[in-house]
């Protein structure tokens, strides 16, 4: 608004410095004759000084000062030679002043100076600038009310989502965090309860374990004791039926050390701590439980008979693979018949390294195959423990075989017998590197 002021105030003046170019002395006349000529309506005043700085021609309202020396910083700067405006706004108008030197053959002759005062498009500046400020407001006043109307929908869902936190955190793992929608807070809230989903069936395994496992404990201990007590209140008790008394209680420690080292084997299994993998060739493995195991079947009447191929290599730890090639054969021999047969094989096919231990004894009942591979799961409580079994053995092969990528399955044959397949990835020499 000034930029434009100045420049059409500049102009102005420029035609009048035109008008009078011609004269070669300025005198009160022949300016009053010159400016005469030119027509500007919109100045609130026009001003015409000689060299000295006297003013010639006033247009002044109020009266003219003719005669007086005129100060203006425009008009000094003017008569040193130089174009000068200046435009300000003050107390709701705009006071522009523009001028310029008159010269006669390069001579300073005079300035001539014009001023514009201006209310009409100060009030209409003022206007916008009210409107503005009115709508600034009531653009305010909403965003303000939308802001507190928000952040309390935003601050009852938090809270909502904190108390379900502190509920589930209290220990009530059935508590879920009920927040409708599609925002931020909402996605939080059903990840937050398939979080508990999560926990709930965790403490529901860890509790059913840790009764469980107390329960096997519990067992031999009360049996343990029972035959502590047989002894101590027994009075003149025989030798023979201490003896007999004390391998027993020999045989329920044994026990409490084999289901003690089991758990053991699991927590390791479930923390991650797992022996180094490296290729191992599963042929020498398989013929040192073979030698081991052959001894139990042949006092048990079992034929244990093993088929082989060369090459099976897999990437795990020595240890692992002993250990399932053990529980499954010890199983297959546990649960078969005397004249049984057990026939063990090892091939490798599509990448795997397939290991099968078939048995001709009673097999699985087909609701319990699928639960056979759970902890402290066993089809035949009594029978299991009879032959010495803790019910860990299928879920530690099953945890070892998953945690190096495997699988494990239990199926019946068809001819009689439970069939159990391990395959474990094939692994090159060069696999580990
Ligand atoms: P256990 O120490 O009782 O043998 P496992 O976890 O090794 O525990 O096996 C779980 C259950 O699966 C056993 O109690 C048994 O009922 C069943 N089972 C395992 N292997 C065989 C098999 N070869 N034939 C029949 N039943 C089996």
């Amino acid at each position: 608004m000034f930029h434009s002021k100045t420049a059409t105030l500049q102009n102005s003046v420029s035609v009048m410095v035109y008008s009078l170019s011609g004269l070669d002395q300025l005198t009160e006349e022949n300016v009053a004759a010159a400016m005469a000529v030119v027509e500007e309506t919109n100045l609130s005043r026009i001003l015409v000084t000689n060299a000295a700085g006297r003013i010639l021609y006033d247009t002044r309202e109020t009266g003219g000062a003719v005669g007086e020396y005129c100060l203006y910083t425009e008009v000094v700067q003017a008569l040193l030679g130089n174009d000068a405006n200046n435009s300000s706004y003050r107390r709701g108008a705009f006071h522009s002043r523009a001028a310029s030197p008159v010269l006669y053959r390069n001579q300073i002759i005079g300035a001539v100076c014009a001023y514009e005062y201006d209310t009409e498009q100060a009030a209409l500046l003022e206007g916008l600038q009210g409107n503005l400020l009115r709508l600034s407001a009531v653009i305010a006043v909403v965003v303000a009310g939308l802001s507190v109307i928000l952040s309390r929908a935003l601050t009852q869902k938090i809270g909502r989502l904190l108390t379900a936190i502190r509920q589930v955190r209290a220990g009530a793992y059935s508590h879920r965090a009920d927040i409708r929608g599609a925002d931020e807070i909402a996605q939080i809230a059903q990840e937050f309860n398939s979080l508990t989903d999560r926990l709930q069936t965790t403490e529901g395994a860890r509790r059913r374990f840790v009764s469980d496992a107390s329960h096997e404990l519990k067992t031999p201990l009360a049996a343990i004791r029972l035959l502590t007590d047989s002894i101590l209140q027994t009075e003149d008790i025989d030798l023979d039926t201490t003896r007999e008394f004390v391998s027993d209680i020999g045989q329920e420690a044994e026990r409490l050390a084999r289901i003690t080292e089991d758990l053991l084997r699991l927590t390791r299994l479930d923390s991650g701590a797992m022996g180094k993998p490296e290729v191992v060739d599963v042929l020498p493995v398989l013929e040192q439980v073979m030698r081991m195991m052959n001894l139990v079947a042949q006092e048990k009447g079992v034929e244990l008979t093993y088929a082989a191929a060369e090459g099976c290599t897999v990437l795990a730890a020595k240890d692992e693979i002993h250990q399932v090639i053990y529980n499954l054969v010890d199983n297959a021999v546990k649960y078969s018949a005397a004249g049984g047969a057990v026939q063990v094989s090892l091939r490798w096919r599509n990448e795997q390294v397939v290991l099968q231990v078939a048995d001709n004894g009673a097999g699985i009942p087909e609701e319990d195959l699928p639960r056979i591979f759970q902890r402290f799961y066993r089809v035949d409580k009594a029978r299991s423990r009879a032959a010495g079994g803790t019910g860990l053995g299928l879920s530690i092969v099953r945890d070892t075989m998953e945690k190096r990528g495997g699988t494990v399955e239990a199926a019946n044959r068809p001819e009689g017998g439970a069939v159990f397949t391990a395959c474990w990835p094939y692994a090159r020499g060069g696999d580990l590197a």
